[in-house]
């Protein structure tokens, strides 16, 4: 018998008939001889709505009023799918954050699970009961109710997974799998069968956005076994697993892309010592969060240029920042442009082998594709290009490191 936590997302109990489908998905599970606790989203848009709503009676309200109030959607999605799955003849029972309790810090709008009480659930589950769970949510130190950030059921799901030491944790969505791009840009990629948690973390945090990225930083550090899989076809997912696991390694398991960027240079500052904090040191302070970054080497010693790259939500804080700042940095001026992407090539075989990167680079000039920033880490390496060359660089580098299917 294994024990399995089982997360829907929102799309996949989007109405009545798609709430009854997961729980004849469920019933499944259970009646192979599995001890089932299942995580639920809210309904597909509730929570656009529920967040809308805040914003009508006050666009800056209280982020703890917020939560009491964009948690709701959970609520009834998990009580939908208990009287689901009692129609269909199976105990079940459902369980708000706080009724387990799931204990988060008190970070209102983006709380860190802390500790989850499961001596309930086991006992349920073990007595042949199904738990239904809400997603999201959680209870902060002061008996608050908390939640998580948007797209955080699937934190949940790999917590209560963690924490009930589950065989796995299966997280249903409306794709089918993770694969090697983004499909809609590349018709012949790949679905992957097993991805390493390092990898996808990559992924994740560039643009693939099919895991919360929280998630599979939780899943890593505790050693869940997660399956992306669809809720409308049955069939084989995506396990997202530990390194060992994977026997046939790629080279390079994913091309990302990100256009979720902006970049900036600032021209001509004084080459001293201090520069760089004295540049990134406000806008860390304004919760800028700052990508890629280089820095020239100054021909006379005196001036260099910095440039770097923040998310286009961001863009026009940073240079409002940036101009007020102008005089005590020194700065002759800035160059700012938005029509970039990220393009990045994840493998962890780049450890080990040579000359990953190089491909990159010629495949790009070959095809007349200028480099703008380039970085680097371990497993990933990242390119900022125009726009415009997205489709084109991302399907001849997905061609070029032989991840075409068939
Ligand atoms: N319902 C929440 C949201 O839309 C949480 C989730 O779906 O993961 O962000
Ligand atoms: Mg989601």
């Amino acid at each position: 018998m294994a024990r399995i936590v089982m997360k829907f997302g929102g799309t996949s109990v989007g109405d009545c008939d798609r709430i009854k489908n997961v729980a004849r998905r469920v019933k499944k599970e259970f009646e192979a001889g599995n001890q089932v606790a299942v995580v639920v989203s809210a309904m597909s848009g509730v929570t656009n709505q529920l967040v809308d709503y805040c914003r009508q009676i006050a666009p800056l309200h209280d982020a703890r009023e917020y939560d009491v109030v964009v948690s709701t959607g959970e609520q009834v999605t998990i009580g939908l799918l208990a009287i689901a799955l009692r129609e269909l003849g199976l105990r079940a029972r459902s369980w708000t954050g706080w009724q387990v309790p799931i204990r988060t810090d008190d970070a209102h709008g983006k709380a860190r699970i802390e500790s989850i009480e499961t001596e309930e659930l086991l006992a349920a589950m073990e007595g042949g009961q199904i738990a239904v769970v809400a997603g999201f949510q959680g209870i902060g130190p002061e008996n608050r109710i908390t939640t998580l950030g948007r797209g955080g059921s699937d934190t949940s799901a790999v917590a209560l997974a963690a924490a009930l030491d589950a065989d796995r944790c299966d997280i249903y969505t409306d794709v089918d799998g993770v694969y090697t791009t983004d499909p809609r840009i590349v018709v012949k990629a790949r679905k992957l069968d097993k991805i390493s948690y390092e990898e996808m973390l990559e992924l994740a945090s560039v643009g693939a956005k099919v895991l919360q990225t929280r998630s599979v930083e939780m899943a890593m550090k505790h050693r869940v076994r997660v399956q992306v899989l669809s809720s409308f076809e049955e069939k084989p997912g995506t396990l997202v697993c530990d390194e060992d696991e994977i026997v046939e390694k790629e080279l390079v398991s994913g091309i990302a892309y990100s256009r979720d960027e902006a970049k900036i240079t600032v021209i001509k500052v004084p080459d001293r010592p201090g520069i760089a904090a004295s540049v990134f040191g406000p806008l860390a302070d304004a919760n800028v969060n700052v990508d890629m970054i280089v820095q020239n080497v100054s021909e006379d010693g005196r001036f260099t240029d910095l440039t770097f790259t923040v998310s286009r939500a961001d863009f026009d804080r940073a240079i409002a920042l940036l101009n007020e700042k102008k005089g005590e940095l020194g700065y002759e001026r800035l160059m700012t442009d938005n029509n970039v992407v990220k393009v990045s090539v994840i493998g962890m075989g780049m450890r080990s082998h040579a000359g990953v990167a190089q491909k990159m680079f010629s495949t790009l000039a070959e095809k007349g594709i200028n480099i703008q920033v380039i970085s680097t880490s371990e497993i990933k390496v990242s390119v900022l290009l125009g726009e415009d060359y997205t489709e084109l660089a991302v399907r001849a580098l997905h061609s070029a490191y032989g991840l075409d299917a068939q």
